[in-house]
């Protein structure tokens, strides 16, 4: 006998007899009441004195919170999407009391009210893992990302290239205004019949610019039919002004980098991690230096330099600013070994187990029978001078100081060898280029005597612990957000919303962990 297929019952358009309540449908551990409850416990009130009060009523900002938490924390970021699920998804619509919200309010809210105080939210969420015993903020984990800028990679301003064509418009105007005596004019204004200083360190900048072009105006007036002062006018306003204001503006905003992007001024060009293109193309991006305990991110800022080493110090500083204390163990890898931080970490006086660049090649037997390493030569301390590997003297030569980019100073003490030129190990020794250039050392003690300090905390039992730790902490933390919540470019532009935004996904992998950790 044939058998009929059955089916459940379908009534698409049947009436209910009572209201839904959003509230039943929603399981007691779902996310969205972990981050409801989270909400509802923080100190808000740094939020609420965003709002300076006046004009038609707004939506509460602690519902508005929720909601771009919550989105955030479930991989939605852009406002339009985060509009629509406040339409159509039911852990919206309990978040907001069914209030349907727009997309310009969601973008307002994100990039104008949480302004200055992601700090304090991110603080309010680090305090709670403390109470609720995830984080005993004891053990601090940190490394550092580069994640794109949200602009274009062919949008670059470089430093370099500012500052030399800068110098040949100097030289331009410099060469035009003196051919038409207006330099000269000048000059005899302001020093008499003083010497005058050489011509090529006269100022010329959009000032001295104008000024110049008022005193062409002065001449033209005496004498309107001069050819040559009506086209140093001309000049002067069509080119050499507008390019000189250009010039010293892109100077204004580039200050002590290298570079940055027409498109989001505050993203300068790094080497980014992923290179799909692997031609080393630099893009525009930030660095973001962030520490976790038990994988929750317990700390976090937002880098315009691309190395990892300058970043360590401001970063601890404001983590000890934020929270009045540092953590008591500072775990981080080789690319933060340098004088600078160590000397922080020692004044600080927090337990450190950060690695130095050649910490694990030290360990190898062919380092430590390596006859051209430094590390393997007598020192005399009475004739300061070394004995390298095939018996030869190392003589001081100078000290030189070097300063970092937080202006941190180190001396580099420097010596040469008496003569390499007959050495059987001069082709692994000696690395210049010159063919009879005999061996130099540089010597840094204070970071020799640090790195010290830094080898027995590291093969301690417990730094043995935590370096053991380190990969599966910071660096799965990194991988949750940028991995498996897709976030490889920023979508907002500039320092401050980047922060925000770097904070709400912060903000959305703590509420992750601690609704799986609740699940
Ligand atoms: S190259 Fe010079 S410094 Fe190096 S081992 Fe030979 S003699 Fe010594």
């Amino acid at each position: 006998m044939e058998k009929k297929a059955s089916f459940k019952p379908y009534t698409q358009h049947q009436l209910l007899l009572l209201p839904i309540d959003l509230d039943t449908l929603i399981p007691g551990n779902h996310m969205v009441r972990v981050v409801d409850r989270a909400i509802e416990g923080m100190n808000t009130k740094p939020l609420f004195d965003r709002y300076p009060g006046g004009g038609t009523s707004a939506y509460n900002p602690v519902m508005m919170l929720k909601v771009v938490v919550y989105a955030y924390a479930d991989k939605i970021y852009s406002s339009r999407k985060i509009a629509k699920a406040t339409r159509e998804n039911i852990n919206f619509m309990w978040l907001t009391g069914n209030v349907q919200l727009d997309f310009m309010t969601i973008n307002r809210f994100r990039s104008e009210r949480l302004k200055g105080i992601i700090d304090d939210i991110f603080t309010e969420v680090v305090d709670l893992l403390l109470r609720e015993e995830y984080i005993k903020f004891e053990n601090y984990f940190l490394d550092g990302t580069k994640i794109e800028a949200n602009a274009n990679k062919y949008s670059w301003v470089w430093g370099k290239s500012t500052a030399r064509y800068k110098e040949n418009l100097k030289k331009k105007v410099l060469e035009h205004l003196t051919a038409i005596n207006i330099i000269e004019q000048e000059e005899t204004d302001e020093y008499g019949n003083t010497d005058l200083p050489e011509m090529g360190n006269k100022p010329i900048n959009s000032e001295s610019i104008r000024e110049a072009a008022v005193k062409i105006d002065e001449k033209l007036s005496e004498n309107p039919t001069d050819r040559g002062l009506k086209k140093a006018k001309k000049a002067i306003e069509k080119d050499y002004l507008p390019r000189m204001e250009k010039y010293e503006k892109q100077q204004e905003i580039l200050e002590q980098r290298r570079s940055y992007s027409k498109t989001d001024t505050d993203a300068t060009f790094m080497r980014m991690k992923e290179d799909h293109m692997r031609n080393g193309q630099l893009k525009p991006g930030y660095n973001v230096q962030m520490g976790t305990e038990n994988q929750f991110v317990t700390g976090f800022s937002i880098h315009q330099r691309p190395g990892d080493t300058s970043c360590m110090k401001p970063h601890l500083e404001q983590l000890k600013e934020l929270r009045d204390r540092l953590p008591e163990n500072i775990v981080a890898d080789a690319g933060y070994g340098s004088e600078e931080n160590y000397e922080f970490l020692e004044s600080e006086r927090v337990e450190h187990f950060v690695k130095y660049n050649t910490f694990h090649k030290e360990k190898s037997k062919k380092w430590q029978k390596d006859a051209t390493r430094v590390q393997n030569w007598y020192y005399v301390e009475e004739r300061d001078e070394y004995i390298c590997g095939y018996g030869r003297y190392l003589g001081f030569l100078y000290e030189k100081k070097q300063k970092s980019d937080n202006g941190y100073e180190s001396l580099t003490r420097v010596y040469e060898c008496e003569d390499c030129s007959d050495c059987p190990l001069r082709d692994q020794c000696v690395k210049g280029k010159k063919p009879d250039a005999d061996r130099r050392i540089y010597i840094n003690r204070r970071l020799n005597e640090l790195k010290e300090i830094a080898k027995t905390n590291l093969d301690s039992e417990k730094g043995l612990e935590m370096r053991s730790k380190r990969p599966v902490e910071v660096e799965s933390a990194f991988g949750d957000i940028k991995g498996n919540f897709g976030v490889r470019r920023f979508l907002l532009r500039g320092m401050e919303k980047v922060k925000i935004e770097w904070g709400l996904y912060s903000v959305g992998h703590n509420m992750r962990k601690m609704a799986a950790a609740k699940a």
